[in-house]
């Protein structure tokens, strides 16, 4: 049963056309990498999953939504979507639990107490139990990075997002948030993820979709990044070498 479903999907800024018509589909539990080139649509594909941006032509599923249905209750299908990106985003006058809790408590009305517990799950989830009263700016980037993690976490999301979450960071901390990830995926959460990390894609990605010049150019298993098809892929797998 996919969880998320994109059909021949086109996006237009101004002149510029940025999804070509663009299909693919995500499997509940299934962890899928989207790669490409800079610029390729990546990042506008991803906005278009979770209705930051509207679409101009095709259709997005997403949790039994029509994402493109002009009556679609924004809030509800972003309480099923997460979503990270490369910046935190943490409110700095808030401590690591406040941030937590921020939206459980607002967006669900959940009591504190309860707040407090999620937190406190989702902050072991992403090994940083001890962090939960310190204020983002005494958390390194990778920790604040997971603490973002943990956040959409609160909201026990049914599939998550994540727009090269480790693109800020340097190698030791990229290698922490991303083995958070690889927790993730193992504990069957059903994710899309944006990356320039090869080796992590190999490993982990139930399926790869490499994106070029707006469309869906390659896909298929992790084994497309050993063995590629198409030219394409297969320089821009080597220009990451
Ligand atoms: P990627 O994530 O693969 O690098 P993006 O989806 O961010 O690619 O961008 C694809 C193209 O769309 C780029 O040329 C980018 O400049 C353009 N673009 C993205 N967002 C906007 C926007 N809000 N307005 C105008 N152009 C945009
Ligand atoms: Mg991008």
């Amino acid at each position: 049963m996919p969880v998320v479903v994109l059909k021949d999907v086109k996006k237009s800024f101004g002149s510029l056309q940025v999804l070509r018509g663009v299909s693919f589909s995500v499997d509940k539990g299934d962890v899928v990498a989207l790669i490409g080139a800079s610029g390729s649509g990546k990042s506008t594909a991803l906005r278009c999953i979770d209705r930051l941006e509207t679409i101009d032509s095709g259709t997005i599923d997403v949790c039994g939504y029509s994402v493109s249905d002009p009556n679609l209750d924004l809030r509800r299908l972003r309480l099923d979507v997460g979503i990270v990106f490369q910046s935190y985003n943490l409110f700095p006058h808030l401590t690591v639990e406040e941030n937590i809790t921020l939206a459980p408590r607002s967006v669900k009305r959940m009591q504190k107490a309860e707040a407090s517990e999620i937190a406190r799950e989702v902050l072991a989830q992403v090994g940083l139990s001890d962090k939960a009263d310190n204020y983002p700016e005494q958390l390194s980037g990778g920790q604040q990075q997971r603490a973002a993690i943990a956040r959409s976490l609160a909201m026990q999301p049914k599939v998550m997002l994540f727009d090269e979450v480790t693109s800020a960071l340097d190698p030791k901390l990229t290698g922490e948030v991303l083995k958070v990830i690889e927790t993730l995926a193992a504990s069957g959460m059903t994710m899309i993820m944006v990356t320039h990390e090869m080796a992590f894609a190999r490993r982990v990605a139930d399926q790869v979709v490499y994106m070029h010049q707006g469309r869906v150019h390659e896909a298929g298993a992790a084994s497309i990044l050993t063995h590629p098809t198409t030219a394409e892929l297969s320089e821009f797998i080597s220009n990451d070498l």
